[in-house]
């Protein structure tokens, strides 16, 4: 082991370089999460987390949730905030909400209302169902509730209500014709509500979701419906109640520049605003601080190119510079930070099942007198590889070999475990040759793809559409890295694939130097060991946006409390059961317990024709019930 230290394995899996100060590699090779920075005694040994989910009987794939991560992310921003509020002499608050869309999950909701309450941190909804769990929940009458999204009268009518519940809600107006819809209700209700104006940017901000600015936003208002806004406001007697101005210029913005220019419209537009006698005390910022998911801090989709502090720093004193230039009061400033707040704190826990080589047969067919010359020649080959010294050479020889042996079987001359040996031969000459070139100078162009083409397939329990949508939908790299045995070299190149029946249900996107890598380095499976892999950064929108492709529910969660007086630093709060196959079938509009009796019906009748022993039957039944009721993962051991 002494050619592999855990220094190489953080320069492999960047751990430090993604984990936001919570996650490290330990000395034992075990990945350790330190929840709070301030408290450095406080360490968790993942080993020990999965030691107690064994214990517990929980089945893997499971989602890990450290709340003290989710807790620590909302202190974080709003102290980052509130300090450079007072260094830079602005003269309002920051009144930050959580977007729920991002984590809906009851749980993450109701910590970071708790996390925030000293803070005033409120809530932001996008939808009608949204907004009926934030009027449950967003219980701090001094927080914000901020609604966005389309909005019909029920929505409308629920954000009234949610006034005369005392909450401080401004509704945010994405199209004009939402104005005619809430002035009429206000009137009809007897209840002034406070309104805001989301802006159509013309600042792009540069990353995936670079479509929600611009002319062709789906949200917002442009400036000229803006200015017709306030007129209409002033008409109606309501130009008291716009009190926010709005924009949210895309998800994940991976550049700083971006930040910078939406801050500078933004605030011409306020004071400009201010002095059409508009008096708005607030400017909401949207999203969009990113997370750097492969910790290239770089402008790459899955990274940015700035911290937090920056973020922070850029709209504080950007929005103070030019009010100050116009002499027009320090706005109140809210952000909608979902992402940052939720990511780090949820992982997805799965074990390798096996490996999948793509020489996975191994055939020797043994020579019964005269052999064909194709596979003499290539067993000669295989044979004699050292008296080789060019590798481009034997490759050439291999695959043209191999393209004949498979031409010769479609003549009928070859046999097929003839076929077989001659592949074997192949993918054993092809690997010999990768372990030559990993000290070669120069690799052939023809050679390079070698380490893809023979990576192994390393079968993870788990459906990436359920717990990694975005790596599918959008190429969003997420970290892969494996719990354990990190002061071991990794010797198995492989990619992650999944266990639904769908091609594209894999990973092959991993962080690394040459970023985007597609294969990435684990460790060798053991027989007498299980081996865990976690898919890190899970917390924001992966844990709620996945989908049941071929019916892989929901997972298993457990809630990890940091807890120092534990001889481990942790115990769990809280076990999440996940879909049972049941539940599954169910929301298909199957009807679980009739399919129960139905099957049971022709198991009766197999017995009453004799073709099966009673006993037997009924093991059977139950077998079937025992199965509706479990996990749809896959169940090892
Ligand atoms: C999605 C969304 C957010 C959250 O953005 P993050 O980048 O996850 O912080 C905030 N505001 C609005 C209007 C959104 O649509």
């Amino acid at each position: 082991m002494s050619d592999w230290n855990i220094e190489q394995a953080e320069e492999l899996y960047r751990v430090k370089r993604w984990g936001g100060g919570y996650f490290q590699i330990g000395d034992n090779g075990n990945l350790h999460i330190t929840p709070n920075e301030d408290d450095e005694h406080l360490r968790i040994d993942f080993k020990s987390v999965i030691e107690e989910i064994q214990r517990e009987n929980i089945q893997f794939p499971v989602v890990v949730r450290f709340h003290d991560i989710l807790r620590a992310q909302v202190a974080a921003l709003n102290d980052i905030f509130n300090k450079t509020i007072q260094a830079a002499g602005y003269e309002s608050p920051y009144m930050g909400v959580y977007p729920i869309k991002v984590n809906q999950m009851r749980e993450v909701v109701e910590e970071i209302v708790d996390a925030g309450q000293p803070y005033q941190f409120g809530l932001e909804a996008g939808s009608k169902a949204e907004l009926l769990a934030v009027l449950a929940y967003n219980t701090n009458e001094n927080a914000l509730t901020i609604l966005n999204g389309y909005k019909d009268d029920e929505f409308l009518k629920l954000a009234f209500m949610g006034m005369l519940m005392g909450r401080n809600i401004i509704i945010v107006v994405e199209k004009f014709s939402e104005l005619a819809a809430i002035t009429r209700l206000s009137r009809e209700l007897g209840i002034r509500p406070t309104i805001g104006l989301r802006a159509k940017m013309s600042v792009k901000g540069r990353g995936k979701w670079e479509g929600s600015s611009g002319d062709r936003a789906k949200f917002g208002l442009s400036i000229s419906e803006i200015v017709a806004a306030v007129a209409y406001l002033k008409k109606e007697d309501m130009l008291d109640t716009l009190k926010l101005l709005h924009f949210h210029i895309g998800s994940q913005l991976t550049d700083i520049r971006s930040i910078k220019e939406a801050i500078t419209e933004a605030a011409r537009i306020y004071t400009e605003l201010h002095h059409m006698d508009v008096k708005l005390e607030y400017v909401d910022v949207g999203g969009g601080l990113g997370i750097d998911y492969d910790g290239s801090k770089s402008t790459s989709d899955s990274s940015k190119n700035y911290s937090m502090k920056e973020y922070v720093g850029d709209i504080v004193y950007g929005m103070q510079e030019i009010c100050d230039q116009e002499q027009v009061p320090h706005p109140i400033l809210v952000s909608e930070s979902g992402r940052a707040l939720t990511a780090h704190h949820s992982c997805v826990v799965m074990e390798i099942v096996s490996e999948i080589k793509p020489n996975g047969g191994n055939v020797n067919a043994p020579i019964d007198g005269e052999e064909h010359f194709i596979l003499t020649n290539i067993r000669e080959l295989a044979d004699n590889l050292e008296a080789y010294p060019n590798p481009q050479e034997i490759y050439n020889d291999a695959t043209d070999w191999k393209e004949q042996a498979q031409n010769a079987f479609k003549l009928r001359v070859l046999s097929l475990e003839q076929l077989a040996t001659v592949e074997s031969l192949y993918w054993n000459i092809m690997d010999t040759l990768r372990q030559r070139l990993k000290t070669a100078q120069f690799i052939p162009e023809d050679l390079q793809d070698l380490e893809k083409l023979l990576a192994s397939q390393y079968l993870g329990n788990f459906s990436v559409f359920q717990s990694a949508a975005d790596t599918w939908a959008i190429d969003q790299g997420l970290p892969v890295v494996p719990i354990t045995r990190m002061h071991e070299k990794p010797t198995v190149t492989c990619s992650l694939v999944d266990i639904t029946c769908d091609s594209d249900g894999k990973i092959d996107h991993f962080v690394g130097e040459s970023s985007p890598n597609t294969t990435i380095a684990l460790h060798e499976l053991k027989e007498d060991e299980k081996y865990y892999v976690g898919l890190f950064l899970t917390g924001a929108y992966q844990d709620v946006m996945g989908d049941m492709h071929n019916l892989f529910g929901r997972l298993n969660e457990v809630h990890i409390f940091s807890y120092d007086d534990d001889p481990e630093d942790f115990y769990i709060e809280e076990i999440v059961r996940g879909s049972s196959v049941e539940s599954v079938l169910d929301i298909m509009q199957y009807n679980p317990k009739s399919m129960a009796k139905d099957v049971k019906k022709v198991i009766d009748k197999q017995i009453s024709a004799g073709k099966l022993n009673p006993r037997e039957g009924v093991r059977w039944i139950d077998f079937y019930d025992d199965c509706l009721a479990g996990y749809t993962y896959l169940k090892t051991s």
